[in-house]
């Protein structure tokens, strides 16, 4: 169930079991000079059918968007045995209900993925990565449709790292760089180009040039190799490392429209600041997809769990509560599973949990895929 099955580098695409290993589907399509466009920490171990079943996101989600926006095909077993086999590599195919984009995101609960065609691209072979310090209250929204406009949305990846989060995963790093932060934390922004006649260091010199001139960075540094641009990366992808040698944290996979970043931040802050204004945070996270992880920090010596629950009965209602009145929601990523499913019921709209409801009595009417993560099981009086 682990097999690279074709890769099409004419139609650009790849046709995999779904239980290939994330890192051996990116490397099948890189020997044949194309780009699976999915990258996430996870990738050495994570397997395509799981990240079809959580629409992972990664990196990239930027410039190539979610699983969902890479799946081009399908093969899936339902509960009762049936075969759903469309594993075409058509791009356009108007020819009824989308049903493959049923089971992304389904989190196992509709049927089990058994291969897929996923969308390829041209291998990058140049990278421009610049570490920028945000002066305090840098308006992240507008700096990033700069930097899209004006590297002819060359833009693939654009993290956004408080100095807190810059601190925890520089305490855990054995050589961290010397790059520090800015007054308004730092954004790691990458352009990438599968063209040899571009400048993009030229480029990408120009566009920071421009953010500085604006105000809304103090500083910016562009890796002058490939070591660090290593290190800048191994930073944001310490933090959580970085948070777990310290005692841990309350996580909030918060996603609100770009648009309303700042505001969420604004609120958040205050709301944090009048739960216990001793609290700690370690905010980052992919701001090019309006995506923040909004960590509060489990103090030093304190009881992780007994921390935990009293955060999540508390704190985290109202930040959530927050991301809702902004159009946001509680769970960009991480997906709902059995802990999730209450907030779920909290905030979602009741015509959608019901249609989810249905979709999942249409597939698997006797309950047995996944029975309870996402939905309500059968027969316990609820719509949900
Ligand atoms: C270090 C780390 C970094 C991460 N970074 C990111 C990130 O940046 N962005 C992001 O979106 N996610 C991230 N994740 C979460 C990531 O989405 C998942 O780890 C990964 O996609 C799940 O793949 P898996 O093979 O481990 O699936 P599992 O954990 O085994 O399963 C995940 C879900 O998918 C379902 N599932 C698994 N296989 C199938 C199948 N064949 N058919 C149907 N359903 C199936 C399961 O029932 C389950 O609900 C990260 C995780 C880790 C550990």
């Amino acid at each position: 169930m682990d097999r690279i099955r074709e890769v099409d580098p004419v139609a650009m695409s790849i046709s995999v079991d779904a239980g290939a290993i994330l890192k051996n589907v990116q490397d099948a399509a890189a020997t044949a000079g194309l780009l699976l466009p999915l990258s996430l920490g996870a990738e050495g171990s994570c397997r395509i059918g799981g990240n079809i079943g959580t629409n992972a996101g990664g990196l990239s989600v930027v410039k190539y968007g979610m699983t969902r926006d890479l799946l081009l095909g399908i093969e899936a077993v339902l509960s009762d045995g049936t075969v759903v086999s469309d594993m075409r590599k058509l791009r356009k195919n108007n020819t009824g209900y989308d049903i493959k984009q049923c089971f992304v995101g389904s989190e196992g609960t509709l049927g089990i993925v058994t291969g897929a065609v996923l969308r390829l691209a041209p291998l990058p072979i140049r990278r421009a990565t610049g570490w920028l310090k945000l002066a305090m209250g840098a308006p992240l929204a507008e700096l990033l449709t700069l930097v899209r406009r004006e590297s002819t949305d060359l833009l693939t990846m654009f993290e956004f790292m408080t100095a807190r989060s810059i601190a925890l995963a520089s305490e855990a790093m054995t050589n961290p760089p010397s790059v520090g932060a800015g007054a308004g934390g730092t954004v790691l922004a990458e352009l990438t180009s599968s063209s040899r006649h571009l400048d993009l260091d030229g480029l990408m010199e120009a566009v920071l040039a421009e953010a500085i001139e604006s105000g809304w960075i103090e500083d910016a540094f562009l890796a002058q190799s490939g070591s660090q641009r290593s290190a800048m990366w191994e930073v944001r992808e310490t933090i959580p490392e970085g948070e777990k040698r310290r005692n841990g944290s309350v996580k909030h996979d918060i996603s609100v429209p770009l648009s309303s970043i700042q505001r969420f931040l604004d609120l958040a802050g205050s709301q944090v600041r009048s739960y216990d204004a001793d609290l700690e945070l370690s905010v980052y996270g992919h701001v090019g997809d309006g995506n923040l992880h909004y960590n509060v920090l489990v103090p030093p010596g304190v009881d992780r769990i007994e921390f935990t629950k009293r955060i999540e009965s508390g704190l985290s209602l109202q930040l959530y509560d927050t991301a809702a009145a902004l159009g946001g929601t509680f769970s960009a990523e991480h997906g709902v599973g059995r802990f999730k499913r209450h907030l779920l019921e909290r905030y979602g709209d009741v015509g959608r949990i019901a249609a989810m409801r249905r979709i999942k009595t249409a597939f698997d009417p006797a309950d047995i895929m996944n029975a309870g993560a996402m939905v309500r099981p059968l027969g316990n009086g609820s719509a949900s």
